[in-house]
């Protein structure tokens, strides 16, 4: 085992984790956790969802600092690294050098903002100050237009439209959720929040933030004071392309989820990995990726473990009072079988790919585990067992 010191960059949720992570595993080095954001390391999912209702900040704190003191990790917050010297094995954090002998990269992602006119008036939903703008905004009665129907702006205006503003949300895809969800779960979502008054406009993309609000390709004006930008986001890879890492799409890493050096390693929203079973190289945006690729980087450097990585993806979202989690990674083109239960499965060929359920946490364990034993898995023994998803 390397036992030279550890450098984390980026203190999200994976940087966070692969910290822990490793003095569990017995990491005797130093260990330093580097972070650009001010505070102590903090969880994203309830930005979209409680803390917006809420506002309890310390629920969102990951650990305190007594345990980051405790451990022996170093905690080095409001703080940029701004580049990697890998034949040095140093990083820059403007004039000062810092030396490392095993280096995480954890820098997530940015949110998007599509060059439209009058983007600088939307807001983000991102950070904790992003979140805590925008409660500061739905204290009082607004107009909100958000652009975007993915899991963030769907969250988003679920909370908003509970709290009584009027909502509208446009998306430039024919339905909700669409990169990530079957076309009738998309549809269930519809209905949801249609029923909570919010006005949708799909396939109907933004092309204007103005002062009075929003306009949409076809020329429909949304009259809104408050505009959300949840238009995707984009990998923070910039520090490893300068340093000369292969990036495609995110920091390209093997299935030990080491990139084109083998001293560093890569995680969570900002790494692109090779699915099990299809070697596709995927980049996944969930607090389970970035926890399990810690969990798996720290048994690699501690234990020498070279079992591939192969953890099944899991996703939830809090809209409303409808939990929807996902098991599995579908693709667009999968087909769906919607089960009695309000269950879909999504089948690519012959094999499940995926469960999407709302409100149904046993289904979706049950599909965790069946996707993560593999060869039980095919659309004919699964018809045969009625699609009972409790593996044989
Ligand atoms: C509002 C919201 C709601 C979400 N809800 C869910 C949910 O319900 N379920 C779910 O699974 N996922 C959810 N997510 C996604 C989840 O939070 C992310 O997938 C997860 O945080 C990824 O962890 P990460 O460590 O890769 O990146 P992050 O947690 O984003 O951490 C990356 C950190 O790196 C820092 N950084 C970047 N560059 C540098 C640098 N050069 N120097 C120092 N620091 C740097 C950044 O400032 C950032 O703090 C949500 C995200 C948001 C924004």
């Amino acid at each position: 085992m390397r036992t030279g010191p550890l450098v984390i960059v980026g203190a999200g949720q994976g940087g966070f984790q692969a910290a822990m992570s490793l003095r569990q595993e017995g990491y005797a080095g130093p260990i330093t956790l580097i972070g650009a954001e001010p505070g102590l390391p903090y969880q994203r999912p309830p930005l979209s969802k409680a803390y917006l209702k809420t506002g309890e900040a310390e629920k969102l704190t990951l650990r305190p600092q007594a345990v980051f003191d405790a451990k022996g990790i170093t905690l080095r917050m409001g703080t940029r690294v701004t580049a990697i010297d890998r034949a040095a094995r140093q990083l820059c954090i403007g004039d000062e050098r810092l030396d490392y002998e095993t280096l995480i990269l954890a820098t997530g992602t940015r949110n998007l903002r599509p060059p439209l006119p009058g983007v600088e008036r939307a807001l983000d939903l991102r950070t904790l100050p992003d979140a805590t703008a925008l409660r500061a905004a739905l204290e009082r009665p607004r107009r909100i237009a958000v652009v975007g129907g993915g899991f963030i702006g769907l969250e988003f205006a679920a909370v908003a439209a509970s709290l009584g503003h009027r909502v509208s949300l446009a998306e430039a895809a024919p339905r909700l959720m669409a990169r990530a969800v079957s076309a009738e779960m998309s549809e269930r979502f519809r209905l949801l929040h249609e029923t909570l008054g919010t006005e949708l406009f799909l396939g109907k993309g933004a092309t204007e933030v103005t002062e009075g609000g929003l306009v949409l390709a076809d020329g429909t004006r949304l009259a809104a004071d408050l505009v959300l930008l949840a238009a995707g986001v984009r990998p923070n890879v910039e520090l490893a392309e300068a340093a000369g890492l292969a990036v495609d799409n995110g920091i390209v890493v093997d299935a030990g989820l080491r990139t084109s050096d083998p001293h560093i390693f890569a995680l969570g929203d900002c790494a692109a990995f090779p699915e099990a079973g299809s070697g596709a190289r995927v980049r996944l945006e969930s607090v389970q990726a970035a926890t399990d690729h810690a969990r798996a980087i720290a048994r690699t450097i501690v234990r020498g473990d070279a079992t591939p990585y192969a953890a099944v993806p899991w996703f939830w979202s809090d809209q409303h009072d409808a939990k929807l989690q996902i098991a599995g990674l579908a693709r667009p083109g999968d087909d769906s079988l919607v089960l009695d239960s309000g269950a879909v499965l999504r089948f690519r060929g012959d094999r499940l790919s995926a469960v999407e359920t709302v409100n149904d946490a046993r289904t979706h364990m049950q599909a965790r585990r069946l996707l993560a034993q593999g060869a039980d898995a095919t659309r004919d023994s699964l018809r045969e067992r009625n699609y009972d998803l409790t593996a044989a």
